[in-house]
């Protein structure tokens, strides 16, 4: 779908550059050794200015029309780079030194930027990463989507107040150190490998106290933690999530075993932290990555924590799912709110409607709402937070949008007022596409985490009738490489039905 850099021909998928600055034209580095470019050996240094960055959020940077890619290096610096991989047309460096650091360069705050790799872009200035992502979904509108940069709506990128602590939901996995002693953190980049960070810099405060809690009860008691390659060891993970505005706080310890000894000690050590509402364990005795198990034992509260979201209540237990910024979710689904422009009248369609967020926040202003959603766990808690609000005119569908707005258009030839769509990465199908250009809604309304292939289906939209007249991106992830854009369609007047 990307076409590749033209100077270095097609690049792997994930490797495509996000802005496409323009690079600088080969030739204006040379080479410490005098070798010919793109032959550098491994482990040999060399100058390199960083223009722009790859998806992964690694710098990329160009010599006589060989791509590399470095880590950590950040848009506008110039480094001292080791080739260590190289392919056909570009390849891997590492960054040894920072030689002239960018303009928009700071001092990463968390100590462990670097091996835990969540936070791709900890190293850039805030207002530095706003315009990297605002930049980035006009590139893809223009490149992808055949949009002009002049004649797109752009509304003024929605960034956060607090781009820290901002995440309320976090999964801490346990292990040992070298001398033995009990380790809580992260996983480093691409590896299992524990980097011992009890105070994640997106994460709330309390994750602290909650990590120290469970590590003293471990020592006191001797509980062993999880080793994965030998599939022994009870304690795995930690997972803690936070009510943002309740500020009630959930503890689920994830065990491989059936119960944890003294487990009583333990839920009555984390009553103490202020919030405390929910302890829980999560049975996981697979031989897996996949964090949470579907067992859960219920040690103290009802099991669940309350949070809102614009005034609509959400009951979360450790299995649900729920948006990890609520702060800025509210935002972006304010702004897609006012684009459905409800008058309290219209039929709407939520695709891709997960446990309803957009759904209820629509209710509230429109007739009826019809929300579709694949994972049939997500539709019951969709169905419970609905009856939990006293909303009445949601109904919610298990299937793919793709399937279940054809079927149902069929079924009842019920057009739609409007449309809105929230899918995962890769985007909306083409049946759902076509299906919704049949049913003829006055606005669609496209949410999207990934700008790459929204320019591709707006594409779609705008071919089938539908002018674009609002983008805005939405960032809910400062510190790492993506971003949310909330998108306006309306039917075109000029175009006959
Ligand atoms: N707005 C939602 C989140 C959307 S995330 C909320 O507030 O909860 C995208 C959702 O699309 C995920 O829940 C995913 O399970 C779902 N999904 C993925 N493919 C789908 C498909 N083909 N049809 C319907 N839903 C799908």
């Amino acid at each position: 779908m990307q076409k590749g850099h033209k100077a270095g021909g097609r690049l792997p998928a994930g490797k495509q550059m996000l802005s496409e600055t323009k690079l600088p034209l080969g030739g204006q580095m040379s080479l410490e050794s005098g070798q010919e470019a793109g032959q550098l050996r491994k482990n040999q240094e060399f100058t390199l200015a960083i223009e722009d960055l790859n998806e992964d959020g690694a710098g990329v940077g160009r010599l006589d029309g060989y791509i590399w890619f470095v880590k950590d290096a950040v848009i506008g610096d110039v480094v001292r780079a080791r080739a260590m991989k190289m392919k056909k047309n570009y390849g891997f460096a590492r960054l040894m030194e920072v030689l002239t650091p960018s303009p928009d360069r700071t001092e990463p705050p968390c100590p462990a930027a670097r091996p835990c790799g969540g936070c791709q872009l900890q190293a850039m200035r805030y207002e530095a990463q706003l315009r990297f992502k605002e930049r980035k979904i006009i590139n893809n509108l223009v490149r992808i989507g055949g949009f002009k940069e002049e004649e797109l709506p752009m509304l003024p990128i929605i960034g956060m107040e607090h781009p820290w602590r901002y995440r309320n939901k976090a999964q801490f996995p346990f292990g040992r150190d070298k001398d033995g002693n009990i380790i809580a953190g992260f996983y480093a980049g691409r590896s299992h490998r524990i980097v011992p960070c009890e105070d994640c810099l997106l994460g709330v405060e309390e994750n602290r106290r909650v990590l120290e809690i469970i590590k003293d009860f471990m020592n006191r008691y001797q509980i062993s933690t999880y080793d994965e390659e030998s599939h022994t060891g009870l304690v795995r993970h930690a997972l803690i999530r936070k009510g943002f505005k309740t500020g009630q706080l959930m503890v689920c310890l994830i065990i491989n075993g059936r119960s944890l000894p003294h487990s009583d000690v333990l839920a009555k050590r984390l009553r103490d932290v202020e919030g405390m509402t929910s302890i829980s364990l999560s049975i996981n005795q697979e031989r897996t990555n996949v964090i949470m198990g579907k067992e859960i034992v219920n040690l103290w509260g009802p099991g669940y924590i309350e949070d809102f979201i614009g005034g609509v209540r959400y009951q979360i237990s450790p299995l649900s799912f729920y948006q990890v910024n609520p702060v800025q979710t509210e935002k972006l689904y304010g702004e897609a709110l006012a684009y459905a422009g409800l008058t309290g009248d219209e039929i709407v369609w939520d695709l891709y409607c997960g446990i309803g967020t957009i759904s209820l926040f629509l209710a509230q202003k429109a007739r009826k709402v019809y929300g579709v959603e694949i994972v049939p766990q997500a539709i019951e808690d969709a169905r419970r937070n609905a009856s939990i609000n006293g909303i009445e005119n949601a109904e919610f569908f298990v299937g793919k949008a793709e399937e279940v707005l054809p079927r149902e258009f069929a079924r009842t030839g019920e057009r739609a007022d409007v449309i809105v769509v929230d899918p995962p990465r890769k985007g909306c199908d083409s049946v759902c596409l076509e299906t919704i250009l049949k049913m003829e809604p006055k606005r669609v309304v496209y949410v999207s985490c990934d700008s790459a292939t929204l320019a591709r289906d707006l594409r779609v939209l705008r071919d089938g009738g539908y002018e674009v007249t609002k983008v805005r991106g939405v960032d809910q992830f400062a510190q790492g490489i993506h971003c949310e854009v909330c998108v306006k369609l309306e039917r075109s007047r000029n175009k006959i039905f």
